[in-house]
């Protein structure tokens, strides 16, 4: 197990970041070898005052990704460091105060007994992180909960409401204030915003982005809904059984993705210029269907891209050598060997890119 973290520069994550992610692998006893670990060799890092989105379906590793920064699983392989902190290396104090720094939210704010304790008033469910951390004298937590209750949008006379009697819109808005009631440094979702009907989706991603700014905090969003990173995402991360297989700002993800799985997540979400939009209609790449490997009987990720079942530009390296992350110089860090952009296509209908 290797959990140590030597001072070396590292060029993956951003400078000055508060999380550094490096090399992190997770895994659990009850996967065959042929599966690759649930997290496998992941580097990224998430700078103050960032939102960053991390995008993938089911299977991606987001959710473990999110457990191991929460100090919530292990054991894992690589490093993790949280302002200044290596994770890996503290102790069970210390791991309590690490987790009143972070913010979690998980679970369904559509299923009652997913996300919070049904019988609880609200007002007691954002007190007792107050109480847990002993994070002020025992007078204030209770204006302290009402004044962060407020901040999400609920207001002082629902405060003895039960939150098995909320809307899923107001649970997930007492989740928050649970998760931001200790003022942390970074709030780590877990896909719950997911759940949301549309609308409820797009008030509460608004409310994420205003905590973030009102707090000075960042963000960490897992999502299987591209278009709910975009919606307010500085960078967005893109996962793919384990792996990222792409970084880049909101607007390059946006506009010119590299990867052919951030093609296929992307693909829904409308480009404000036509003119992208059919170059992007030609990606990706047709490949040679007769070089693509046939798809193995379970997820196997342990040689070779894990996306070359799928992947419609598959030559026979891909099945071969693992992309590893780099920086192709087209302003993305991309796991792929023949990544490719918008911008390099030739026109379908003529002229320049707008
Ligand atoms: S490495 Fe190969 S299989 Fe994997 S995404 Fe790139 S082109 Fe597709």
């Amino acid at each position: 197990m290797r959990n140590s973290f030597p001072d070396e520069p590292d060029h993956r994550v951003a400078p000055a970041a508060l999380l550094e992610v490096d090399d992190l692998c997770l895994d659990t006893p009850s996967r065959g070898p042929e599966e690759g670990p649930l997290v496998d060799h992941a580097s990224f890092g998430v700078s103050a005052q960032e939102i960053l989105g991390v995008v993938g379906e089911e299977g991606s590793g987001a959710t473990e990704l999110v457990s191991a920064i929460a100090g919530l699983a292990g054991p894992w392989e690589g490093r993790v460091r949280f302002d200044g902190l290596n994770v890996a290396g503290l102790t069970r104090k210390e791991i309590h105060a690490h987790r009143a720094r972070i913010g979690l939210v998980t679970g369904n704010p559509a299923s009652p007994k997913d996300m919070l304790p049904t019988s609880m008033p609200v007002l007691d469910i954002v007190t007792e992180p107050l109480r847990i951390q002993r994070a002020c004298p025992r007078r204030e937590r209770r204006n302290r909960a009402r004044d962060t209750l407020d901040l999400v949008g609920i207001e002082e006379t629902r405060a003895q409401v039960r939150s098995g009697d909320l809307i899923p819109l107001d649970r997930l808005r007492v989740a928050l204030a649970r998760a931001v009631v200790l003022r942390p440094r970074l709030l780590l979702i877990d896909h719950s915003v997911d759940p949301l009907e549309p609308r409820s989706r797009a008030i509460a991603l608004g409310l994420v982005r205003r905590l973030g700014d009102e707090l000075s905090m960042s963000c960490l969003l897992a999502t299987t809904h591209p278009a709910n990173a975009l919606e307010i995402s500085d960078r967005i991360m893109v996962m793919f059984g384990g792996r990222v297989v792409e970084v880049a700002s909101r607007e390059v993800m946006l506009e010119n993705p590299c990867h052919p799985y951030s093609y296929e997540l992307l693909a829904g979400v409308p480009l404000p210029s036509p003119s992208r939009e059919a170059r992007r209609q030609g990606l990706p790449v047709d490949g040679d269907a007769s070089l693509r490997p046939e798809p193995p009987a379970v997820r196997e990720t342990t040689q070779g891209c894990g996306y070359r079942h799928r992947c419609p530009r598959a030559q026979n390296r891909c099945a071969l050598e693992v992309p590893a992350l780099t920086d192709p110089g087209l302003g993305h860090e991309v796991a792929c060997h023949f990544p490719e952009t918008i911008e390099r296509l030739p026109s379908p209908v003529g002229g320049q890119a707008g």
